[in-house]
């Protein structure tokens, strides 16, 4: 491959996915945008009348239906192409056009829900009963979940217009962190040359195999953050008290049950992960343990963390092998998957490489009507693409059987379940590459790899899992949140999880304020339940049958007709048991054991 990055227009369209499945061209586009108001105007008209008749809300349901349709695929088309090039001004025009007329339905249509949840909930439930209503039902039954704890049409209004301020927290941390503080990092001496440090090369920086580099850019790093810690305690105590207000204006018993209410997820299922992940801490100690051997150091410090173990072994693949590892790895799913989910990564669902103006990392993105699109920035030389390959290749999967049977309303699966069919994917593609290997070095490597990748996703969300409860069983319990008492609190559970062979700095535990996802209170926990899921399924999948194999497939194909822990049930685990969780656990741990017999 050259080294300098094309433009986009220099892009090869066999290189390029092809949006025609949306639209045909953007003069299409433009047509179907501007039909966008005549039909938000239909379901407009039906303002005042949903409860008149079963027939009438029937018909407001239809054209609700049409309206998000259209939007949907609308948005969809433009952000794509606005993804591919933010340098293409029209793209990022018609992008902005999206945006816009997203906004203004989502104003216009606003009235529905609360309109719909005003009809007697007996009248509702006999009405969608009725068969004409059945691809309806499920989309108004959701709604009714959330009856139990909707107030008043006034109440509502006054929640609604403090959601707006209640960002505050969020939006003021996010600009200290990624504006004004990412000036302050200063720079960190790269092999005699000066490097910024920022937030984004903190990452790079101490993956880096000297030392040095990474306690420079450690210490640096979060002297910073101490230097405000005040200022960074304040914003995240004021996320959190937003979190315990809404939970109390609302009746719900703890900021828990509030976030987890929604997906019908049982408190359980969080408790249980963090007690199953404490229980199997010991391994995850014998693993920091073998680190400090591996990497031949006399005191494991925090800054050593995550140098990879195994320096980079040159291994290549093009991009059309790696669907070829894609199709043999994932050959446990069958063919019909494998054919198609290959045809797609050959022919037109793949963005493959980088370009000009490209976003970075990769993605998936599925919506109703045309192909589940892929981002990728695809190095032959990255071993670690063929994995996110197979990674984003199952959410498309995902998403092409979520479409294909299910309604529109309800056919969009939960974060929840998001990275199972992902998780799973990558799972089979390390079994594959793994068995396949060449030499030791690659083993060892993929082996390093794969056991950082797993305690990245279970053990380090886990924790964060825990610290978000404890920050939020403080203030409901009446005690405020300072910075002595979260770093406190974050210090004892980076000792917990790191283990005795681990030296801490004085403020490593600066790292519990600099963390974004806090600011989305307990969204963390869904990447170690969705691991943990996806590990089962995968061991479940291949040492089954074809019995296993379609309940997999059931999971794939419930979109969002069912909640998560039901359709997980599905597949065959039981997220309510601590099962999938110790599975999981036991996975990791066959790999350090593996580690150590090669080291
Ligand atoms: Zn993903």
């Amino acid at each position: 491959m050259s080294t300098k990055i094309p433009n986009r227009s220099e892009v090869p369209e066999s290189d390029k996915w092809n949006l025609s499945s949306i639209y045909k061209s953007n003069d299409e586009w433009e047509a179907a945008l501007k039909e966008l108001p005549a039909l938000t105007e239909k379901v407009v008209s039906f303002k005042g009348k949903l409860s008149s008749s079963s027939k009438t809300l029937l018909e407001a349901l239809k054209a609700l239906e049409a309206a998000e349709l259209k939007m949907e695929t609308v948005y969809h088309y433009a952000s794509l192409q606005h993804e591919a090039d933010e340098d293409d001004s029209l793209a990022t025009d018609r992008d902005g056009r999206a945006m816009m007329a997203y906004t203004e339905m989502q104003s216009a249509l606003s009235f529905m829900d609360p309109e719909l949840l005003a009809i007697p909930e007996e009248t509702l439930r006999t009405w969608i009963s009725e068969p004409e209503y059945k691809d309806y039902k499920k989309y108004v039954e959701k709604l009714l979940h959330f009856n139990k704890y909707t107030l008043s049409e006034k109440e509502e209004r006054i929640l609604s217009l403090q959601m707006q301020p209640g960002q505050t927290p969020s939006n003021a941390f996010s600009v200290l962190e990624n504006v004004d503080l990412n000036k302050q990092f200063g720079t960190v001496n790269v092999e005699g040359e000066e490097k910024p440090l920022t937030q984004t090369t903190f990452t790079t920086l101490l993956k880096n195999q000297d030392r040095k580099v990474r306690e420079t850019a450690y210490k640096q790093f979060y002297k910073k953050f101490e230097d405000f810690q005040n200022v960074i305690s304040a914003l995240y105590a004021g996320s959190v008290n937003q979190d315990v207000f809404s939970m109390r204006a609302r009746g719900y018993d703890s900021s828990l049950h509030h976030a987890l209410y929604g997906n019908k997820v049982p408190l359980s299922v969080y408790h249980n992960l963090i007690d199953c992940v404490h229980k199997n801490l010991g391994t995850l100690h014998e693993y920091y343990s073998l680190r400090k051997k591996i990497l031949g150091l006399s005191e494991l410090r925090h800054y050593d963390v995550y140098v990879p173990l195994v320096k980079s072994v040159a291994m290549h693949h093009t991009y059309e092998e790696s669907v070829e590892i894609c199709r043999n790895a994932l050959a446990p799913l069958g063919k019909e998957y494998t054919d198609r989910l290959c045809n797609g990564l050959l022919n037109g669902w793949a963005d493959r490489y980088e370009n000009v103006g490209k976003r970075s990392g990769a993605f998936s993105s599925g919506a109703y009507i045309g192909d589940p699109y892929i981002l990728l920035n695809y190095d032959e030389d990255d071993i670690r693409d063929v994995f996110t390959m197979a990674h984003e290749g199952g959410h498309s999967m995902h998403s092409w059987y979520s479409v294909h049977n299910n309604p529109f309303l309800s056919y969009d699966y939960t974060i929840f379940e998001a990275e199972v069919a992902s998780t799973f994917n990558e799972e089979l593609v390390f079994e594959y590459l793994l068995k396949n290997a060449k030499t030791e070095d690659e083993k060892k490597y993929l082996l390093a790899m794969r056991a950082d990748d797993i305690l990245a996703t279970l053990h380090r969300q886990t924790m964060f899992a825990e610290f978000e409860l404890k920050t939020h069983e403080f203030v409901e319990n009446g005690t405020p949140l300072t910075a002595e008492l979260l770093r406190k609190t974050y210090r004892e559970l980076l000792e917990l999880y790191f283990g005795p062979e681990m030296h801490f700095e004085e403020n490593s535990d600066m790292e519990g304020l600099r963390i974004p996802h806090f600011y989305t209170a307990f969204y963390v926990y869904k990447y170690a339940t969705g691991i943990s899921a996806a590990l089962a399924l995968a061991k479940r999948v291949t040492t089954g049958g074809e019995k296993e194999r379609n309940d997999y497939f059931e999971f794939l194909k419930s979109g969002g007709s069912r909640y998560p822990i039901e359709s997980l049930r599905v597949a065959g685990v039981d997220m309510e048991s601590t099962e999938p969780v110790q599975a999981a656990c036991d996975t990791f741990k066959e790999i350090v054991e593996q580690l150590k017999k090669m080291f």
